[in-house]
């Protein structure tokens, strides 16, 4: 059977399936990174692997290189609530993403990030816009 020789091959091979399982991740989001919205280029442990955190799908978010080294082994919430392109609506992705809510951390992404990846430039400078008029 098909699903038995895939487990199989998945079992000899644990560097492919992790790849795979970290490629689906960035899939989930679009290739955006699930703090500030930039094109993901790693995978970050919300609980620090430091700090006994798993590399489960529940601890594992897509993360731009910027926040992640950024970040570095403090706890994301903490992290997250100082940085300067917080979002409440990111914020409550993360948590239901830790709770295993794929669904919903998506649906509240989408809500943050409603435009396109390739539109990203504009969302930056519109983020950048609202800001500004939230300070002034
Ligand atoms: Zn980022």
């Amino acid at each position: 059977m098909h699903n038995r020789d895939a487990v199989f091959l998945e079992d000899l091979c644990p560097k492919q399936r992790v790849r795979r399982w970290r490629q689906s991740l960035h899939g989930f989001t679009g290739q955006s990174c699930i703090y500030c919205g930039n094109p993901s280029e790693s995978i970050d442990h919300i609980h620090p692997r430091s700090r006994g955190g798993l590399s489960i799908t529940e601890n594992c978010v897509p993360a731009c290189l910027s926040c992640n080294g950024h970040k570095s082994d403090i706890e994301a919430f903490e992290w997250y609530r100082r940085q300067r392109f917080y979002d409440p609506r990111r914020a409550m992705a993360i948590r239901a993403w830790m709770d295993g809510d794929l669904s919903l951390a998506l649906r509240l992404l989408q809500w943050a990030q409603p435009i396109g990846i390739n539109q990203k430039q504009n969302l930056t400078k519109a983020s950048k816009k609202e800001w500004k008029f939230q300070t002034a």
